[in-house]
């Protein structure tokens, strides 16, 4: 039986990885892939300590680190998915897509999750040639740009918000009647002259030639036609954790990101503990992700030394 068992390979599971086995706790850490989402960034100017590296270099640092401690303390299991989890006496059994099953007294859940993607004309296309899913990690590369924001929920507003920090204007569509961020933050940011919202609009297609240069969209109401140029469009149209493996498990929000207490990362079932974009934090960062798993060891040590 193992100590704790982490399912998932990105910042949140290698970090927690590397942690355990320096901690001495006999750990099993599975993932389908070793990567995690920014693999496929091509430049993280906000991983700290490293001023710039391509997501996939960062993914396999991470990756080399974990193997460095790869032991009879720390075993790693690349390919595998956990696909059920149930309780047993002294702890869970984990059965994996590989008819794997592993017995362990607490488990990590670090399975992150997908920003829901743009489906129109372009959006696959020029997906990071300027279309982007993350303003705190590629909003600075867009200084003195014009760019908009798809999706007018408080991510969206928040992500508008950063921006007009730095952009030379900032355009946020909604597709739907009304904007569903707080009305605080949307008359908040309607006082900026550089910054502009529209609802009920039809965001018809990203166009360009190696980056965006354009997009179209239509104003519902009218019919106009706008063809806008901008060189950035960042997608805020939802998050989705990666967490049915824990459905009925552990307490989770209307969206499915696993509750947890912030403080220790614990979840509502005992001997279960979850850290990154899994979780209901707040922030989706590789920093985040990896500071909170850290977080996660430390209590999981504690409680395994008053259990055993
Ligand atoms: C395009 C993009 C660019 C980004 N750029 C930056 C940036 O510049 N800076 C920054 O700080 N953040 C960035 N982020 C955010 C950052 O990538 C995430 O916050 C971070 O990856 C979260 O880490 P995580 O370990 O919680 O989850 P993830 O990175 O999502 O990793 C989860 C892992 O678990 C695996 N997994 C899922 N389910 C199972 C299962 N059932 N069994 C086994 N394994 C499973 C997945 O395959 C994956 O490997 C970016 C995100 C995206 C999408």
């Amino acid at each position: 039986m193992y100590d704790l068992a982490i399912i998932g390979g990105g910042p949140a599971g290698v970090s927690a990885g590397i942690y355990s086995a320096r901690k001495k706790l006999k750990t099993i850490i599975m993932s389908d892939f070793f990567q995690g989402q920014s693999a496929v960034s091509p430049e993280i100017q906000n991983w700290i300590g490293v001023r710039s590296i391509s997501g996939e270099d960062l993914a396999k640092q991470l990756t080399d680190h974990l193997r460095s401690y790869e032991s009879d303390i720390l075993t790693i299991k690349e390919g595998d998915l956990a696909v059920a989890i149930t309780k047993i006496a002294d702890g869970f059994e984990i059965k994996t897509n590989q008819n794997n099953l592993y017995t362990t007294k607490t488990i990590l859940i670090a399975t992150g999750g997908r920003r829901r993607k743009l489906t129109i004309a372009g959006a696959k296309e020029f997906d990071q040639k300027g279309v982007t899913y993350c303003a705190s990690c590629d909003g600075p590369l867009f200084s003195d740009q014009d760019v908009v924001v798809i999706g007018g929920g408080n991510a969206g507003f928040n992500t508008a918000s950063q921006l007009l920090a730095y952009c030379r204007s900032v355009t946020l569509l909604e597709s739907g009647p009304t904007f569903r961020a707080e009305q605080i933050t949307i008359d908040s940011l309607l006082k900026n002259p550089k910054f502009k919202a529209l609802s009920d609009v039809e965001i018809i297609a990203i166009k360009g030639e190696q980056f965006v240069n354009q997009i179209t969209y239509k104003k519902s109401q009218t019919g106009e036609t706008i063809e806008q140029p901008v060189t950035g469009v960042f997608v805020e149209i939802g998050f989705e954790p990666n967490t049915d493996l824990v459905k009925g498990l552990v307490d989770m929000t209307p969206t499915g990101a696993i509750m947890i207490d912030h403080q220790h990362q614990t979840t509502s079932t005992v001997g279960i503990w979850s850290a990154g974009d899994s979780t209901n934090g707040l922030y989706h960062q590789n920093n985040i992700a990896t500071g909170d798993a850290i977080k996660a060891v430390e209590d999981i040590y504690s409680f395994l030394q008053k259990n055993s």
